[in-house]
């Protein structure tokens, strides 16, 4: 065998073993990829192929140096591949390979990245047995789900009893994970799957199923938090929750990329504390990044004014689980106000919050071993802004006496004074990046360290000063004491002068101009220099693995100053946003209520002069029919509802003059598929999926939006839907609803349904009236329109003269008639089908040649048989039935023109 045989042989060998999308093996100093996967990393990196051979066939090769493989590999993986890494170790005959890490999405720690990255396992129970005792009166099944961030240390997990796999995604949805892990139950639920994998980014991984068992998780739960946490969080009888949560630990821990550590603290949560969001909601409100997908024009980023990483992974947050207890959003909103008024102070807090280092990566850094001095210096730096942040709260009254001022408690001043005093005096102000190089410890850290840097300090004076001494004592001019790899320490003199030297220079090298000498004493201190080099070097390296020891001791310390900090930055931001737009405090009820006064949209109010608008809504008036030209402002009067909503419980401010929020426990948004299907997304099965969640999981206290749905169908099935789907959350679901539609029919559910109301966006002008000019007011008011514009739309949008006419003329007959004839093209004024609005299809017209005749309402059925017969005679009957027959699909388009062809000359006969 050839050595490249070995090695591409070595590496197909590896990619064996692992599940991994992605190998690259360590060769000497550099990482290589073979075959496909030197083929996908030249394609998504852009690295350069060539060939190896082996075995006779050739394979691509591609490569990167030893020390750049992190970069390209973060790349990998945010892309979305799991990558494993196969590092070269020597042995006692040659070296070995194996692979030593698997670095996936959801546990990569070199991310670059400031959001959240979350790790999710799910798990099914079919048992349907919770900590709630679930007496399986429901077919819902019990499901948990674990979500950790290896990046903060954040560990959160939750049981969902007698739930549905929609309830499961939304939740899923919520946190947006990078990477997931579906239980043994779900691995062959392929619906559930294919969801998965159409609704969100993540990578979808299929693990161990090993890893779920239930008495292996609770134990490695216990092993990471320790005996007592289940019961003191709750969830000790919770075995789905245990069973995700046990399955993502030993995830991290497989793919052993060394954050395990980080992982401190369990936190249990209720699905029912946030507000149920799903995918699409998310998307259509737009909330972290627009429907074109960028982040610029997200509300997010509209209200973004945080200043630390952590601060914006925490609004963030809030805006993507909204909150339904009042309690915790009162304590926000008070935080805001009172930081609104406080002008001075909140510029001193937000200026200094804008030195600190995010302490949570920090933690996850120092715990995993991966954090160097200059992340210590800045683990020190940040804890040392604490005092100065406290010290703004507690001097300004109105902050003192508000919540803010507990936001500070839950971190412990006096243990982060300490630890910072405790970094300040052991690392230099700034060391350098490198660990294992010394120079990182202050004098007077230690006292052992002390003497020995002093030793080496002085031997490397002596070494600086030599070239003074040996100048002195020779006379020489040329002289000077160099360092290099091959020759070690020496004394360097100018080739005019080499005739000079003493007795004591033995010659070692001879360059062009100079010649390279030592002398004993030089080389007695050379050797002091390497040893004390190296010891100092050993020693600084294990004081400091210490210092970070102690450090990730403290990992809770820092990830409670940093949650404090990131939560001051995050209601400092809220309000900066607040006090610049003139946005006004929510009160927030328990009640049915909506009111909105003078509101506007949170993003469009940013690039528009917006026309505010009001809202009212309560139990009696639940459900409004928004109606109004096309482009009048309804799905931006739609969107702003849902937006205001989910901003009160976020704990923001909104814009509007003032506003009463009665707080829901969802907000389930859908906007029609034709919309949608201009954004090259939706079909209209997905559009009625989604109306079927929504009925399905909206409750008397959610929001519902339905922004033009039924209208990915034929109008008369739209309508149908929409009817059936108001009449639904009307009577059944009672869902706080608005339902803007361009189907006028619509408005007159009002008549009918007792909490139904019209609203609509007024406008001037009206172009039946001969008036030319329609200006859209964005007003929104009581009542239904009394028309639709599309055609004036057309018109302006320059379809030609006649079409428009003639539209108009249909409509105006529509409205009438309540029916419409379609107009054939052969024979002028020819009318052979009309539509029948009352039954919804078309039949053939009576009397074709009579111009101007229409279908009586009920005459559909019987009437055209005769009608045609007059017209085409006997022949037509036999014609139709060919037709009726005809299978279209099945028909070779030639075949089809000959049959159509033949039937004509049948009926012209
Ligand atoms: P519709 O859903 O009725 O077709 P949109 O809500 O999409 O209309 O709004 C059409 C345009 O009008 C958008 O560009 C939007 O920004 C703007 N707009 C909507 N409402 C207002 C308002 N109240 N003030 C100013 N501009 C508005
Ligand atoms: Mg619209």
């Amino acid at each position: 065998m050839t050595e490249a045989t070995g090695i591409v042989g070595e590496f197909l060998a590896l990619k064996e073993e692992t599940d991994a999308d992605v190998l690259t093996m360590q060769c000497g100093d550099f990482y290589e990829f073979f075959d496909e996967d030197a083929e996908l990393v030249a394609d998504e990196l852009d690295l350069k192929v060539s060939q190896k051979s082996s075995h006779g066939s050739s394979y691509p090769m591609a490569g990167v140096p030893v020390d750049d493989l992190t970069p390209y590999v973060s790349a990998l993986v945010e892309r979305g591949y799991r990558v494993a890494v196969a590092d070269q170790h020597e042995t006692a005959d040659g070296h070995a390979r194996e692979i030593t890490r698997v670095v996936t999405p959801g546990t990569h720690v070199e991310t670059g990245d400031d959001a959240a990255q979350y790790l999710a396992t799910v798990v099914r129970d079919s048992e349907g047995r919770g900590a709630s005792g679930n007496t399986g009166s429901s077919d819902g099944d019990t499901y948990g789900l674990a979500f950790a961030d290896v990046t903060t240390g954040q560990f959160q997990v939750t049981q969902l009893d007698d739930a549905d796999p929609g309830a499961v995604l939304s939740e899923l949805y919520t946190f947006s994970p990078a990477e997931i892990l579906p239980g043994p139950d779900l691995r062959g639920d392929d619906e559930f799957l294919d969801r998965l994998r159409e609704r969100t980014d993540a990578t979808l991984t299929l693990h161990a199923t090993e890893a779920f068992a239930p008495g292996r998780a609770r134990h490695r739960v216990r092993e990471q938090f320790g005996a007592e946490t289940l019961d003191s969080v709750g969830v000790a009888d919770d075995d789905a929750a245990i069973a995700a949560a046990g399955a993502a630990l030993a995830y991290v821990e497989e793919t052993g990329v060394g954050t395990l550590a980080a992982v401190t603290r369990l936190q249990a949560y209720g699905a029912r504390e946030t507000v149920d969001l799903d995918a699409t909601t998310q998307r259509n409100l737009e909330l972290t990044e627009t429907m074109q997908g960028d982040s610029s024009g997200s509300l997010f980023e509209t209200i973004d004014h945080t200043v630390t990483a952590a601060g914006g992974r925490l609004l963030r947050r809030w805006l993507q689980r909204p909150r339904r207890d009042r309690g915790e959003l009162r304590r926000r909103q008070s935080s805001v106000a009172a930081l609104t008024r406080a002008a001075m102070a909140r510029e001193t807090i937000r200026e200094t919050l804008g030195d600190a280092y995010d302490l949570e990566r920090l933690a996850a850094r120092a715990t995993s071993g991966s954090a160097d001095a200059r992340d210590l210096r800045a683990v020190q730096e940040t804890l040392a802004l604490l005092p100065r942040i406290a010290d703004a709260v507690a001097e300004t009254e109105r902050l003192a006496d508000s919540p803010l001022a507990d936001a500070l408690a839950g971190a412990d001043r006096e243990a982060a004074a300490t630890l910072a005093a405790e970094l300040d005096d052991a690392l230099v102000e700034d060391p350098p990046g490198t660990v294992t190089q010394g120079g990182l410890f202050r004098r007077g850290y230690d006292a052992a360290l002390d003497d020995l840097i002093e030793e080496h300090e002085a031997a490397l004076e002596w070494l600086e000063t030599l070239p003074e001494r040996e100048k002195d004592r020779t006379g020489i001019t040329h002289l000077s004491v160099d360092r290099n790899k091959t020759d070690g320490y020496y004394i360097q003199v100018g080739k005019s002068e080499t005739d000079q030297v003493p007795d004591d220079y033995e010659e070692i090298k001879t360059l062009k101009n100079s010649k390279r000498y030592t002398i004993p004493e030089l080389d007695e201190k050379e050797r002091d220099v390497l040893r004390l080099e190296e010891r100092r070097h050993d020693m600084e390296y294990e004081r400091f693995q210490d210092v970070r020891e102690r450090v990730a001791d403290r990992a809770t310390l820092l990830q409670d100053v940093g949650r404090a900090l990131a939560e001051i930055d995050a209601l400092g931001s809220l309000a900066t946003h607040a006090v610049a737009n003139d946005w006004t405090r929510p009160e927030l009820t328990e009640g049915r209520e909506l009111s909105i006064e003078a509101g506007r949209h949170p993003v469009v109010e940013q690039t528009t002069e917006f026309v505010p608008n009001d809202l009212y809504m309560d139990e009696d008036r639940q459900f409004l029919v928004v109606t109004g030209p096309n482009m009048s402002g309804k799905s931006t009067y739609m969107r702003q509802a849902a937006l205001l909503t989910l901003l009160a419980q976020a704990g923001s401010f909104v814009p509007a003059r003032s506003a009463t929020v009665g707080v829901v426990d969802g907000i389930y948004t859908r906007v029609g598929a034709l919309d949608e299907l201009a954004q090259g997304r939706s079909t209209f099965m997905v559009e009625m999926q989604e109306l079927s969640n929504i009925l399905h999981s909206a409750t008397e206290e959610s929001l519902v939006i339905l922004d033009e749905v039924g209208r990915g169908t034929a109008t008369f099935d739209g309508i149908s839907i929409a009817w059936a789907a108001t009449e639904y959350l009307h009577n059944e679901v009672r869902a706080k609803t608005l339902f803007a539609t361009h189907y006028h029919e619509l408005t007159t559910l009002a008549d009918h349904l007792d909490r139904v109301e019209n609203v609509h966006v007024a406008v001037a002008g009206d172009p039946e009236d001969g008036e030319d000019d329609v200006t859209f007011l964005r007003t929104v008011r009581d009542g239904p329109t009394d028309r639709s514009y599309g055609i004036h739309v057309a018109d302006m949008a320059g379809v030609p003269e006649p079409v428009v006419d003639r539209s108009q003329a249909v409509l105006d007959r529509l409205r009438e008639e309540k029916a419409i004839e379609a107009r054939g093209s052969s024979g002028s004024g020819t009318k052979q089908a009309v539509f029948d609005l009352s039954s919804g299809s078309f039949a053939a017209a009576e009397g074709a040649m009579a111009g101007e005749q229409q279908a009586s309402a009920d005459g559909g059925a019987t009437a055209p048989t005769d009608a045609v017969t007059d017209r085409f005679g006997e022949d037509a009957e036999a014609v139709l039935a060919a037709l009726s027959e005809l299978d279209v699909n099945e028909t070779p388009p030639v075949e089809l023109m000959a049959k159509v062809q033949s039937w004509q000359d049948d009926l012209e006969e």
